[in-house]
């Protein structure tokens, strides 16, 4: 064990997301509704060699969870062997974690288990077969409804569900989202949209406050809160008042940050350090380690990219300006 990561500020950096490709067979609005602009070359991805070389790397540092996502990360093909080699790094790793948006898991859940995914998050914006399909460019709601079966009998549990609340697409079904945690029992994540889209529509008239998510729940289903002091967790957590099973958590990144606690960085498919989901700056780990450095090499720069993270994001700011990369790049 070499230490702790520590940015400027004092905070702990202990969660890496891993995105393992940029392709994606979704066309989420909020996200890459126009597709994918040309696909860099495979060979300037990181292989699952490099990625199990710097994850290991990272552990050492004091990393305790690692989720892996994408774009859509089951189009790597390599995935299984990707999680068998991150497993081995437990126990010191706590936490390996995949998100996902359910398409590839129908067929896939077991082997995904079986390699060694502890859980699983699944991306899912409506219940409604037509809003679903208007908001992710495909017609596939019935598939991912079967991938949370499938992952659910595999084992990955708990199961978190991931939806993107949208003003003039879903806000009405974040109560039918609340019951659909109850009866599935399974924890239902509401994330605020963020300036991420590669389309740049973003605008703050679309956001749906997670006031107003906490809201329109608890007209119907009465909450109690479950982490009044949260730590580094990006959500604000309830569970229901009548006991029922399901859990519900909020993710208010726009109308209430949680950046003084922020324990995350981010490591994009082609091998760069990303500080913040909204950093204008990447650092290419990529090109350090295939440049021959020594591991105290590697060691040092990771600790000098991260003393580089910034102190919030800067959305709420007259001056903001949209990362040039989207969360299809960039690992959500
Ligand atoms: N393809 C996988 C999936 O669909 O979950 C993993 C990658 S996706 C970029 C990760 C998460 O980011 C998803 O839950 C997605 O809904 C969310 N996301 C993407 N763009 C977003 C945005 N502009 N605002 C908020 N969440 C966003």
């Amino acid at each position: 064990m070499t230490g702790l990561l520590k940015d400027s500020y004092g905070r702990a950096i202990r969660d890496l997301r891993v995105s393992l490709t940029d392709r994606c067979n979704f066309r989420c609005f909020y996200c890459l509704p126009h597709g994918e602009p040309p696909i860099a070359p495979k060979s300037q991805m990181l292989s699952y060699e490099e990625i199990e070389y710097v994850a290991e790397i990272f552990v050492s540092l004091g990393i305790e969870k690692i989720r892996l996502t994408g774009g859509e990360p089951l189009m790597r093909r390599d995935i299984e062997t990707v999680i068998r080699k991150l497993s081995a790094l437990k126990p010191r790793l706590h936490d390996l974690a995949l998100t996902t948006n359910g398409y590839f898991l129908p067929g896939r859940a077991h082997g995904l288990k079986d390699a060694g995914l502890d859980r699983i998050t699944i991306s899912l914006d409506s219940l409604d077969r037509n809003v679903f399909k208007k908001m992710t460019g495909v017609d596939v709601l019935e598939r991912v409804l079967e991938g949370i079966e499938a992952a659910k009998r595999a084992g990955l549990m708990p199961i978190k569900v991931n939806a993107v609340i949208v003003r003039g697409h879903n806000e009405e079904e974040v109560a039918d989202f609340a019951a659909f945690a109850r009866e599935q029992d399974i924890r239902m994540r509401f994330i605020e949209f963020m300036p991420l889209d590669s389309g740049h529509e973003w605008s703050r008239e679309m956001v749906v406050s997670g006031r107003e998510i906490r809201e329109r729940i608890s007209e119907r289903f009465p909450l109690i809160p479950l982490n009044a002091g949260r730590g580094s967790e990006t959500s604000s957590r309830y569970r229901f008042a009548d006991g029922a099973p399901g859990e519900i958590g909020i993710i208010a990144p726009v109308t209430e940050p949680f950046c003084g606690a922020c324990s995350r960085i981010r490591l994009t498919a082609d091998g760069q350090i990303r500080t913040c989901l909204f950093s204008t700056v990447e650092h290419s780990l990529r090109d350090l380690v295939r440049s021959g450095a020594t591991r105290q090499e590697v060691i040092n720069y990771i600790e000098s990219v991260v003393l580089k993270k910034e102190p919030r994001h800067y959305i709420n700011d007259p001056g903001f300006m949209q990362p040039a990369r989207t969360m299809s790049f960039i690992g959500g």
